[in-house]
């Protein structure tokens, strides 16, 4: 029988779901000096935000559908999130080719021209045409590519960007907890009783909230409908599948394609040595935590790619796939691929308790929504505290001038064992946190084990001590990428330690 706890004392902000949008939302409050909780029933970002195509972008496609207050505050984003975190986030080249028959010269030049003037770029540098006879990024695309553009967006990582929003919080007096399942919340007296059930050990608690935020992306409608049940139901719920190839390509500029449908792809370079395309839209339906790429999708992606590249790509050259669910405002009615890619946020009072909801989103946004939210809150419980993550970087992303390879070149000059791809990586995965982990290490042996891929023993345990990882999958697929590295075997001598690390800890 589960054991039912009650926390009687108020926390001003309880948010549901630990992807980029509750994380932002925890972070802003925490350091507006309210007090919150958040609650995550899996992994940090193991929802949808682990599961994107990792730009940073405006989306020039949205252009199309004239989506110009998200295309400009996404633009204006890109910048702001480059400066804020410089390890995870990276300038980006992207070139696209013109074919002939789809969309005219002068319209993607027209595309382009407002995408380079609506967003207040600075640092960024502006599109330029491309002769792809000449210019280097022609040399893997068939021959009848004869020109195109080259524009400017950001890369990021984009489950490192959900955990550092969520360190930082939790720096700033947050609680963020995870594997834990918001199960129900019930008004009272203008306030909420949250109740949470805890998946690892299945006790039950209850948690007094002053306001609560529905971040739960794709079960947004799930857990509103559960909490405040209502007729209309407002999300759409659109399926993207990427796939991860060998490197097609040498150089570190992206491409994205059209293709005859209307749809456009991207082939992005990926953990150095891989190629990474997508994605896919499709109507979904079915539980998000079940998403899988289909066959179809596979060939869909193959085909498109190997539309452009001259080397064909076939779904033997796939060594992970992936699916994510975009948890979209709107009609039904509309394509999938033409459903805004707006956030839409819902204020509501149950019995006299506030509940705000988002609806849909980016994570080239996820920092602009939690100032909406802030907002709300403000008007909602008082205001506390001006908007301020701005200008304040994220965890170790503070490091001079933002310059990641200067910052890279300190770190090898201090830990001159560390190979240039294992200081490359430390740099970009956690800036000057690594230095949490690396301490006084004077050797590689010094960082214990080996379990593969220089994922050490000291890494590990500054993940799960500092980054809320609990299983190989955090650890390997969403704090690192390095499980496209490691053998198979990797995860299960992960959990084995993890188990016993667990074990002497509750001893
Ligand atoms: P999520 O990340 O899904 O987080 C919601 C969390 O709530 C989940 O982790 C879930 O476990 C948790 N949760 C749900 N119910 C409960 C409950 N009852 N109790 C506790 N926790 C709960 N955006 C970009 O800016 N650039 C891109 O390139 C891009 N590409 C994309 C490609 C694809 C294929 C997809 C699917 C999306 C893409 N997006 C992109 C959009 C972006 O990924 C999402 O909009 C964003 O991640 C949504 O974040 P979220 O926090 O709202 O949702």
């Amino acid at each position: 029988m589960a054991a039912v706890g009650q926390d009687l004392s108020a926390v001003d902000v309880f948010v549901i779901g630990g992807g980029v949008n509750g994380c932002g939302v925890a972070r802003d409050a925490a350091g507006r000096g309210y007090s919150v909780r958040l609650a995550e029933m899996g992994d940090l970002a193991s929802g949808a935000s682990s599961r994107s195509t990792k730009l940073i972008h405006g989306g020039l496609r949205y252009l199309e559908y004239f989506e110009f207050r998200l295309v400009r505050e996404a633009l204006r984003e890109r910048e702001i999130l480059w400066a804020n975190a410089p390890h995870l986030v990276r300038p980006l080249r992207f070139v696209l080719p013109y074919q002939r028959g789809l969309r005219p010269f002068w319209v993607l030049r027209l595309g382009l021209f407002l995408y380079d003037h609506i967003g207040g770029r600075k640092r960024l540098p502006p599109t330029r045409s491309l002769d792809l006879r000449r210019d280097g990024a022609g040399a893997p695309l068939k021959p009848e590519f004869v020109k195109g553009f080259e524009y400017s967006d950001c890369w990021v990582d984009d489950a490192r960007l959900v955990v550092l929003n969520a360190r930082d919080a939790a720096n700033r007096g947050a609680t963020i907890e995870t594997r834990k399942k918001v199960v129900g919340a019930q008004a009272r007296n203008g306030k909420w009783i949250v109740g949470l059930r805890d998946l690892v050990t299945s006790e039950e608690n209850e948690v007094v909230a002053r306001v609560l935020v529905n971040a739960a992306g794709p079960w947004v409608e799930r857990v509103f409908s559960s909490i405040a049940p209502h007729d209309n139901d407002h999300v759409r719920l659109v399926k993207g599948s990427h796939i991860v190839v060998p490197k097609i390509f040498d150089h570190q500029r992206c491409y994205i394609f059209q293709n005859p449908d209307g749809r456009i792809i991207f082939a992005i370079p990926y953990e150095g040595d891989f190629t990474l395309i997508g994605t896919t839209d499709e109507d979904f339906y079915g539980d998000p935590a079940e998403v899988a790429i289909t066959p179809q999708e596979i060939d869909y992606l193959c085909a498109a790619a190997s539309d452009y590249f001259i080397k064909p790509v076939s779904s033997a050259d796939v060594v992970r796939a992936y699916s994510g669910v975009r948890p979209l405002y709107g009609d039904p009615a509309v394509a999938a691929q033409d459903a805004t890619r707006d956030y839409v946020i819902k204020r509501e009072a149950v019995k006299g308790a506030p509940l705000i909801n988002i609806f849909g989103g980016k994570i080239t946004t996820y920092r602009r929504l939690a100032e909406k939210i802030l907002e709300i809150i403000g008007e909602t419980i008082g205001v506390r505290g001006a908007q301020w993550t701005e200008q304040t970087p994220l965890p170790g992303g503070d490091f001079l001038n933002g310059d990641i390879d200067a910052f890279t070149r300190d770190l090898r000059a201090q830990k001159p064992f560390l190979s240039e791809a294992l200081a490359r990586r430390f740099a970009r995965s956690y800036g000057s946190l690594c230095l949490e982990f690396l301490g006084g290490a004077q050797s590689l042996a010094d960082l214990g084990p080996d379990f593969g891929a220089g994922l050490t023993r000291a890494e590990i345990d500054y993940l799960v001590e500092r980054e809320w990882a609990l299983t190989a999958e955090d650890i390997l697929w969403r704090r690192t990428k390095l499980g496209l590295r490691c053998p198979p075997s990797t995860a299960a001598e992960i959990d084995a330690y993890l188990a016993l690390r667990a074990s002497r800890r509750a001893k």
